[in-house]
């Protein structure tokens, strides 16, 4: 199947239905393109829907790690830059405005991985990293409220 990407709201999060095959060219670029619009439109709650989803190789998990270091930045809590950290791996000030008080932006998650994206996040050791759940209904409720 090939890819096919669309985007629907529930409970207030942004949810992303991927199905087919994520792979490197047209289907890495259209969800990179979805994860930069949900994210411009402030929608901090992102899940990805990978039902559908039968295949996805070294440059599609690429852009799901992509994906995730955009949606949980650090950013300001006063003026919302991102915030980095230095190379001893403690958090500069804000660039923009000195401030110390930082937060995550966002969260993005994970449901219904089928057998070869399962195996792909646990070959990796990526499984931890994303919050991966087996339903859309258990995804959901594990959203926390703003903040
Ligand atoms: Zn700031």
């Amino acid at each position: 199947m090939d890819f096919k990407l669309s985007t629907r709201r529930a409970d207030g999060v942004f949810i992303v239905d991927l199905a087919g095959r994520i792979t490197a060219g047209d289907a890495v670029a259209a969800f990179r393109q979805a994860i930069r619009d949900e994210v411009a439109n402030g929608h901090h709650k992102i899940l990805l829907n990978l039902k559908d989803v039968s295949y996805i190789d070294s440059s599609g998990l690429g852009e799901l790690i992509m994906a995730i270091g955009t949606v949980t930045q650090t950013i300001c809590t006063s003026c919302g830059a991102t915030v980095f950290k230095d190379e001893d791996g403690n958090w500069d000030p804000c660039p923009q405005c000195e401030s110390k008080e930082r937060k995550t932006w966002g969260q993005m998650k994970l449901s219904n991985p089928g057998r070869q994206v399962t195996d792909l996040l646990q070959f990796t050791k990526l499984y931890t990293v994303f919050d991966v759940h087996e339903s859309e209904q258990e995804a959901l409720a594990s959203f926390s409220t703003p903040g």
